[in-house]
């Protein structure tokens, strides 16, 4: 006879994690199961090589508004407040400084002008001009021959904060702790792939290839294959699902004493490249990731083209998204570029120019393409809105079945997901939520003091945009003179986008 638990749970991923342990410890759900696929858990793009290890607070993400960003923060600061209450410092939970890296006096303005919006909500938010970084992130400010780079550059950021989290490790202790928890029975299946998921009277019976098991509720956190799962029901059909692959370089020594990300453009949030210590790697800066569609659900992994395909559900409209993606000049490009840093000779030589914007002497022999390194992105496309959604996407069928995408930055959002998933179940199976407990234990309640000298930062912003005036000046003198200044218009990184500006004085 098949067992039967109030709440099962597909896909042994952070987000399947987050959810067991809220069940577990902040509900009177008493049985739980989760069915993971693969022989542990975490190894898809939980991994800590399939992702960039970092919890994102809407500090440096600059693609955030400062509304998303509250929201982003609170969810962040529930992955720190677990991993502080477990004492998983230095085992699970890291600190580095961060900083978003404006280059130019255009990112420079926008990156001042973020600051002063963002200050309140990030009180540890701090401006480190060229003279500052050459303190804390030497590499950041000199040339292939020593000298200063000419643009201006600034940093915001912080000091001090956890930023950087090994997610595999932290979904291996949400389960353990799960199970530890009173009152409730946590059953972790391996190996244990669902094929079929069948909606009957009381519930639902899921199958995996040896087991047969009945549920009240199912939540799918598989990544792709939730969609898949979703179509093969006969859910969320109007959803289609675009794996992007993300790659990484690596570096062969550390050069970066932190996370470095650069300003994002809009219309391609996390597209950016950044450089990371990475905590697996001894501290060795990762650079990454990129971003390049694949046919197949997961990395490093055999099989599931077939799936892609499934989950596609190719038509005219999937069409008309692509074309309307590649009318964009700027998607159109990033998407070519990405496709050339896969291809062995010329990729690494074209990652380090784009490279350079954040290290200036980066050398090809510094770093090399980091094998095995990556996880896919799963994209979701809105067929009905014929475009392609940016963030996370879940389908809560309303009738005991929920099916989640987690594209970055899910493991960030794990605990926040759960908590939404926490109410779907406990509302629909007329069970209890502790939230008083849930908030006394991963909600931040204030936003600390600001530990910074606001004043010391009036004049750091200043001082940048006398610098930036005193730089236009210049530029105009040597115009009238007749003279340009070759060594700043013309640098490997980014000409076009300097001539640009050029043309717009
Ligand atoms: C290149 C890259 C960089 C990223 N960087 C960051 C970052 O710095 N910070 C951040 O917050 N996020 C980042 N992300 C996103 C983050 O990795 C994901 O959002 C997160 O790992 C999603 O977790 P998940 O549990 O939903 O999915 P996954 O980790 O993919 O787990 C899904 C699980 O479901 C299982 N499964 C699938 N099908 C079945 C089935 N049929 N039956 C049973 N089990 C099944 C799989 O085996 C897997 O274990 C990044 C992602 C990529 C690709």
């Amino acid at each position: 006879m098949s067992k039967k638990y109030e709440v099962v749970i597909v896909g042994a991923g952070i987000s399947g994690a987050a959810l067991a342990y809220e069940l577990a410890r902040y509900t009177d759900i008493k049985s739980i199961c989760i069915l993971e696929k693969y022989e542990g858990v975490g190894t898809l793009n939980t991994l800590g090589k399939a992702n960039s290890q970092t919890i994102h607070f809407g500090d440096i993400e600059t693609n955030y508004t400062l509304a998303k960003a509250s929201i982003t923060k609170q969810t962040a600061k529930m992955v720190e407040k677990y991993c502080l209450q477990y004492n998983l410092e230095n085992e699970v939970i890291f600190s580095h400084q961060k900083m978003a890296l404006g280059v130019g006096d255009k990112e420079v303005e926008f990156m001042l002008e973020r600051y002063e919006e963002f200050k309140e909500l990030f009180p540890n938010l701090q401006v480190w001009d060229k003279e500052h970084l050459k303190t804390i992130e030497p590499r950041l400010v000199f040339d292939e021959n020593g000298d200063e780079r000419p643009e201006t550059i600034v940093g915001v950021g912080s000091q001090g904060e956890w930023t950087t989290v090994d997610y595999k490790k932290l979904a291996d202790h949400m389960i353990e702790n799960a199970k530890k928890q009173d009152d409730t029975t946590v059953d972790l299946f391996l190996n244990s792939q669902v094929t079929d998921i069948e909606k009957v009277e009381n519930g639902f019976v899921i199958k995996t290839k040896d087991k047969t098991i009945e549920a009240d509720f199912v939540v799918v956190n598989a990544g792709a294959h939730s969609l898949y799962l979703a179509h093969q029901m006969g859910y969320g059909h109007e959803y289609s699902c675009l794996p992007v692959a993300g790659s990484f370089y690596m570096t062969n020594q550390k050069i970066l004493n932190g996370k470095v990300y650069m300003v994002q453009n809009p219309k391609l949030p996390f597209a950016a490249l950044h450089g990371d210590p990475d905590i697996l790697e001894n501290g060795l800066t990762r650079f990454g990731p990129t971003a390049l569609v694949l046919p197949k659900l997961e990395r490093f992994k055999s099989g599931t083209y077939k799936d892609f395909w499934t989950t596609l559900r190719f038509d005219k409209k999937i069409v008309k998204i692509f074309i309307d993606l590649l009318k964009d000049s700027d998607i159109r490009n990033y998407i070519f570029r990405n496709f050339l840093f896969e291809i062995p000779f010329i990729n690494k030589k074209l990652f380090v120019r784009d490279a350079k914007k954040i290290i200036p002497a980066l050398r090809a022999d510094e770093i090399e393409y980091a094998q095995g390194f990556g996880g896919v992105r799963p994209q979701v496309l809105n067929k009905k809105e014929e475009k392609l959604m940016l963030g996370e996407a879940s389908i809560n069928t309303g009738e005991g079945i929920v099916f989640n995408m987690t594209p970055s930055p899910g493991a960030t959002s794990c605990l926040g997901n759960a908590k939404r998933d926490v109410i779907n179940v406990t509302k629909y199976l007329n069970k209890n939520f502790d939230i008083k407990k849930f908030e006394d234990e991963l909600v931040e309640e204030n936003i600390s003091q600001s530990a910074i000298d606001a004043n010391e930062q009036k004049q750091y912003v200043s001082k940048i945009r006398e610098e930036i005036k005193a730089h236009e000046e210049e530029y105009y003198q040597n115009i009238n003179d007749g003279q340009e200044l070759p060594s700043y218009w013309n640098k490997p990184y980014s000409p076009w986008r300097n001539k640009r500006d050029h043309w717009a004085f």
